[in-house]
């Protein structure tokens, strides 16, 4: 039976409409379900035993089963999740200066392979509906009274592949009758799959942007990230420029440093040349360990001259901090592995 946390405020108003009920049902039944937590029909007093019986008879109210919790030194804490038909999906909370930012996934396992992600590893899986995406959020807040103030669809998968969900996800998460996170504090990170990004820049909702760049040039970022084959980096630089045309909001690059790899002066210039195209900014994440991969992140002072030459070319670069690594919890660790 189709979970009615599938359906977009739109969507369930379509559906009040095929069941003879006014549109205004549909956001009674989304403050139920978003604001007050109802698990049952039955519970929703306000719509009249027989629409009640009717939803009933259509639909069920899902949730996500959590299977374990892990914290961090760092008081990251990663969520597991057990989907009805066995794979498990990963959430994570970092909370930082009063914000709580949950790191949402939105595929089991993933297609693209990049080199130096955990997530990848085991080839694609499945990918989650709107009730899974959005109930990772939901969960927290219904079952911890854990209010998140920030999305980052950066959790396991790659959003714009799976841009339907994603949308409908958004959409719920954003609306006032439901979640009620505005857009702007939502942010989807793509490794550059262009049509994706087509798909994204039609979205009409001021959600952030992050492309995952990781290398400068075509050669280097084949190899690290074989969509680059697909879609090579002048696609993508074009499609970023695409969605800044259309009103999109700042765009965000995320580079992730590797020793040895994508480190260098070299590398930083062609980074900033690419940011100042796009007139993004730079987030530079320092590679994870990932068990079984064989890189490894500079060091400190690598890293600084890294971001200086950055800086130098006047182009805003951070440096994001490693949350949750000792959980394995950290950006491109997660992979759904039931025993950590
Ligand atoms: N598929 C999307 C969403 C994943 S976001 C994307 O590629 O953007 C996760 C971010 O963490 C991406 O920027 C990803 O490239 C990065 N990442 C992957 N493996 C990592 C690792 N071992 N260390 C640090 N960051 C990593």
């Amino acid at each position: 039976m189709n979970d009615i946390k599938n359906l977009t405020l739109d969507e369930l108003k379509a559906e009040m409409m095929r069941l003879g009920e006014p549109a205004y049902r549909a956001e009674q039944i989304f403050g139920w379900l978003y604001k007050k937590s109802v698990s049952r029909f039955g519970d929703m007093a306000n719509l009249g035993r027989n629409l009640q019986e009717k939803l009933s008879r259509d639909f069920s109210i899902g949730s996500l089963e959590l299977f374990g919790v892990f914290r961090s030194k760092d008081c990251t804490e990663k969520y597991l999740f057990r989907l009805p038909d066995g794979p498990c999906v990963e959430s994570v909370l970092i909370s930082a200066g009063g914000r709580k930012t949950v790191c949402v996934s939105t595929q089991v396992g993933c297609k693209f392979g990049c080199a130096f992600c955990a997530s990848g590893l085991k080839g694609f899986i499945l990918n989650l509906t709107p009730a899974e995406i959005a109930g990772q959020v939901v969960f927290l807040k219904e079952n911890l009274e854990i209010a998140t103030t920030n999305i980052v669809f950066m959790g396991m998968g790659e959003p714009l592949d799976n841009y339907e969900n994603l949308a409908k996800a958004i959409s719920i998460l954003h609306s006032p009758e439901g979640p009620s996170i505005a857009a702007r504090r939502m942010t989807v990170s793509t490794a550059g799959i262009v049509p994706g990004m087509v798909h994204f820049k039609k979205l009409g909702l001021q959600v952030n942007l992050s492309i995952s760049l990781h290398a400068a040039t075509d050669a280097k970022r084949n190899s690290l990230m074989p969509v680059n084959k697909k879609y090579p980096l002048e696609k993508v630089i074009a499609a970023g420029e695409d969605y800044l045309r259309s009103g999109g909001r700042k765009i965000t690059l995320e580079y992730v440093l590797i020793k040895g790899i994508n480190d260098s002066t070299a590398d930083a210039e062609g980074l900033a040349r690419i940011a100042k195209r796009l007139k993004a900014k730079i987030n530079v994440i320092p590679y994870s360990p990932v068990i079984g991969l064989p890189f490894e992140v500079p060091e400190e002072k690598r890293m600084r001259d890294f971001l200086k030459t950055i800086e130098d070319k006047n182009v805003p670069v951070t440096l994001r901090q490693s949350k949750g690594c000792d959980i394995q919890a950290a950006c491109g660790q997660l992979a759904g592995r039931i025993n950590k």
